[in-house]
């Protein structure tokens, strides 16, 4: 079949690799409709997370099922199912509740990050623990938002849900990426007074005015924040980049007894961390991987229903065997681009 595949540094190829085969009673396989590419697909193509040569990349993917393991009994050959990007052993008691980045048997695993996890940007992939990983679209959730339920709309949720939103609060999303403004229209269902979105590029600022946040460029964001809040800091903070940068001012610009809720990725070992300010202000600082499946009983019928409209975020679809223009165009941040939905059918 087709994928992606990561060669090393900035280097992706859409090449013939072999078939992907199920290997248990409990694995389904999936032919892919639609893969996207994620900005933590980018920390593979940095080099800032090791990847052996060869590796098929890709954790965001929705498809049909083409074979289905004898013990899997929610899904059938034929279904159009999301499939989820992080997934445990699909066994143990946290597993069968969705809590896979809790799995008892320490086997949470991300798609298309290690060789024995092949992702989904490529045509078909093989799904261990399916019964758990795996969820049929459901009537009212087009491919495009199933796409997005399978990592970035499950993760903005995740920031917003960890930054304790009450109503009538201040919260202020660092990062107007993908994520950056899943979480602000996450962040909205908890009833904030005010959501101000906080990025350097114009272009993510208008969108994230559009879905209704408060643009903040960067560059102004101390004495905007300062002023909007009597000096007193942002209720909540919601950290949508990753950075050390930003997480330090996530902890600079939140108020005391607030709450910071990290969901950017940072693989830093060591991060500069400012305990004397956060012992003085009484912190609460969350971070976490996102439990995709079981935030899916939440989000599922928010979407079909139309109180979230994540969509919005793609702006390129482009073909599989463009894969490595599309990687390219992402990472230079090219021509508005902001997500890529990939089709492996060209
Ligand atoms: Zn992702
Ligand atoms: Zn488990």
């Amino acid at each position: 079949m087709k994928a992606l595949v990561l060669h090393g540094k900035g280097d992706v190829r859409a090449e013939s690799v072999p078939d992907p085969t199920p290997q248990d009673a409990h694995s389904a396989l999936v032919k892919v409709e639609r893969a996207a590419i994620c900005g933590s697909d980018l920390h593979l193509y940095h080099g800032d997370v090791p990847a052996a040569p060869g590796l098929v990349v890709g954790h965001e993917f929705v498809g049909e099922v083409m074979e289905v393991g004898s013990e899997v009994t929610n899904i059938r050959t034929g279904d159009h199912v999301m499939v989820s990007g992080v997934i445990g052993c699909g066994q143990c008691k946290r597993c069968l509740n969705g809590e896979v980045v809790r799995c008892e048997r320490k086997q949470t695993r991300v798609f298309g990050m290690a060789p024995e996890l092949p992702g989904g940007q490529a045509e078909a992939v093989a799904v261990p623990g399916a019964e758990h990983a795996i969820r049929r679209i459901p009537e009212g959730v087009s491919v495009e938002q199933a796409v997005l339920l399978t990592d970035i709309l499950p993760t903005g949720y995740f920031g917003a849900r960890n930054a304790d939103i009450e109503p009538g609060e201040t919260v202020v999303v660092i990062g107007a990426g993908p994520v950056g403004l899943l979480a602000l229209l996450s962040a909205q269902l908890f009833g904030p007074a005010r959501v101000l979105v906080v990025d350097r590029i114009p272009e993510r600022l208008a969108l994230a005015a559009e879905l209704g946040g408060i643009p903040v460029s960067a560059e102004h964001a101390d004495s905007v924040i300062a002023e909007m809040t009597n000096e007193q800091g942002a209720d909540r903070i919601i950290e949508a980049v990753g950075s050390d940068a930003t997480i330090l001012k996530a902890i600079e610009w939140v108020r005391a007894a607030g709450t910071v809720s990290v969901v950017g990725v940072n693989t830093s070992p060591a991060v500069p961390f400012p305990m004397i300010h956060a012992l003085m202000k009484d912190l609460t600082f969350r971070v976490g991987l996102v439990p995709v499946p079981e935030l899916w009983s939440a989000l599922i019928p928010l979407v079909a229903c139309g109180r979230l409209q994540p969509e919005r975020v793609f702006t390129h679809r482009m073909g599989l065997s463009e894969g490595a223009e599309a990687y390219r165009r992402f990472n230079a941040r090219e021509d508005g681009i902001l997500k890529v939905l990939l089709d492996p059918s060209r």
